[in-house]
C-alpha cells in the first residue's frame, strides 16, 4: 500500500489518498486545539497516543458489532481507514453533565443524568459548529430521517459499549463526540477519531480528568493522562 496526494489537512490529522480508492492513510498531528483553533499548540507525543488510543477503541468497538472505518494500524502515527463520505454533523453522547451543557443549561459539572442524552452539532467551522436540531439537519439536507436515526441508535450503541470499557478501566465516560460516514452503498460507519480529545473521561476513584480539558482549561500536560489512558487500555487486553 502506497501513500498518494493529500486529500485533507485538519486540525489534528493529516488524510492521503492511497493506490486503492477504498483505502485512505491516516498521520496523526501532534496538534492541540481548542477554543475553535484560537488556542493552539504542539505537543510532541499527541499525535502517537491518539492514534494508538482509536485504533484500540475501533478494534473494541468492531468485536462489539459496531461497524467503523478502521482497517489497521501502520505505524506509531499512521492507520488505515475505509473511504467514507464524513457526514457534517458532530453527534454528541452525554451521560454526565459536563462542558457546554452544563453551561447552557446550569447544571453542576458531575451531576449524573438519568439517561444518555444525544446531541447534534452542525460540522461547520465559520458557523463555530452551532447545535442544531433534527428538523435543520433535514432542512440542510445533511442527512435523511432515517440516517438521523440510525446516527441515534449508532451513537448509543457505541456509548453502551465504551461506558462499559472505560468502567473496567476506573474510568466514568462523561460525554463523548462522534462523526459518521457513508459509504458508497449509502450504509454508514463510524469515522474520526475516539480518543481523550474527543471523550471526557474522568478517573473513577480520584475524580481527575483524562482528557482534554487538561489543555483546553490550562491544567497540566496531557500527555501522561494520554499516555494512563493507553496503558489502562492496553492492559485490558493481557
Ligand atoms: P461540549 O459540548 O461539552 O464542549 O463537548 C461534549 C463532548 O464532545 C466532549 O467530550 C468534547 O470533547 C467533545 N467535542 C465536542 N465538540 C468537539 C470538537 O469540535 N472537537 C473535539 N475534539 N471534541 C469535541
Amino acid at each position: 500500500m502506497e501513500k498518494t496526494t493529500l486529500l485533507y489537512e485538519g486540525k489534528a490529522k493529516k488524510l492521503f489518498k492511497t493506490d486503492d480508492p477504498a483505502i485512505v492513510w491516516v498521520e496523526y498531528l501532534n496538534q492541540a486545539t481548542a477554543l475553535n483553533g484560537a488556542k493552539k499548540d504542539q505537543i510532541s507525543g499527541k499525535g502517537e497516543l491518539n492514534n494508538q488510543i482509536t485504533a484500540q477503541i475501533f478494534n473494541f468497538l468492531k468485536s462489539k458489532g459496531i461497524n467503523n472505518h478502521f482497517i489497521e494500524l501502520l505505524s506509531e502515527k499512521e492507520q488505515l481507514i475505509q473511504t467514507v463520505e464524513i457526514i457534517p454533523l458532530e453527534v454528541v453522547v452525554r451521560n454526565v453533565a459536563a462542558g457546554s451543557f452544563s453551561k447552557r443549561l446550569a447544571i453542576p459539572e458531575g451531576t449524573p443524568l438519568n439517561r444518555p442524552i444525544v446531541e447534534f452539532y452542525y460540522k461547520n467551522d465559520a458557523l463555530e459548529d452551532p447545535m442544531i436540531i433534527e428538523d435543520h439537519i433535514e432542512f440542510l439536507q445533511l442527512a435523511t430521517t432515517d440516517e438521523i436515526a440510525q446516527l441515534r441508535k449508532m451513537a448509543l450503541e457505541v456509548d453502551e459499549a465504551l461506558t462499559a470499557l472505560f468502567d473496567s478501566m476506573d474510568i466514568t465516560l462523561i460525554d463523548f463526540k462522534l462523526e459518521f460516514g457513508r459509504q458508497k452503498d449509502g450504509s454508514i460507519l463510524l469515522a474520526d477519531e475516539v480518543s481523550p480529545d474527543t471523550c471526557r473521561l474522568w478517573d473513577k476513584k480520584t475524580k481527575e480528568h483524562l482528557d482534554k480539558d487538561i489543555y483546553r482549561r490550562d491544567l497540566g500536560d496531557i500527555i501522561p493522562i494520554y499516555q494512563e489512558v493507553l496503558n489502562r487500555l492496553e492492559k485490558r487486553g493481557e
